[in-house]
């Protein structure tokens, strides 16, 4: 996984960039939450869950099913909260929750991700890897490997996000 915090550059970029009239600070709120929720299923380790299980890392959380389902729960239940039209707040989550594990799959490690649950429990990943895996121990991100991360992560995915924030930004002002 990039680490948690870049999970929720895209939700923030997006948001930032198309602005509050577009996405109301509520909904920029579910999106970067959405954004981080599949990991959670670390917690599974802490229940002698395998990584490579449904339910272990990258499992049921990282699939396409989640992706679009939670996004439409959150919807149908809190529409008013995030002021905003259903379409729009679908989509927003959607984009954001999804991002998640798109990103994870062009990371240099871990078992690919559970994308077909549950029709499949095949893993997957992108065609290439670029972004360097993070490591589960903060502690690691004070080594050299580490400090690769927190690079890798700013480069492809930081700086493209905010070069994108700053286009929409640009295009509303216009
Ligand atoms: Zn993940």
């Amino acid at each position: 996984m990039p680490t948690i915090i870049t999970h929720a550059a895209v939700p923030l970029c997006l948001g930032l960039g198309l602005g509050r009239n577009i996405i109301p600070r509520r909904l920029l709120l579910a999106g970067v939450a959405l954004a981080m929720l599949p990991d959670a299923d670390v917690l599974s380790f802490r229940f002698g869950v395998e990584y490579g299980n449904v339910f272990g890392h990258r499992g049921f959380t990282h699939s396409l099913l989640f992706a679009f389902v939670v996004p439409l729960l959150c919807v149908l239940t809190g529409r008013r909260w995030f002021q905003a039209g259903l379409i729009r707040c679908w989509l927003f989550l959607t984009v954001s929750l999804l991002s998640h594990s798109l990103l994870d799959s062009v990371t240099t490690g871990g078992k690919g991700i559970g994308w077909l649950w549950p029709w499949s429990s095949e893993r997957f990943f992108a065609p290439w890897q670029v972004i360097k895996v993070a490591p589960f121990a903060l502690k690691k991100y004070l080594t050299p490997a580490g400090h690769q991360v927190i690079v890798s992560e700013l480069l492809w995915v930081w700086l493209p996000g905010a070069l994108l924030a700053l286009l929409l930004w640009r295009l509303r002002r216009r």
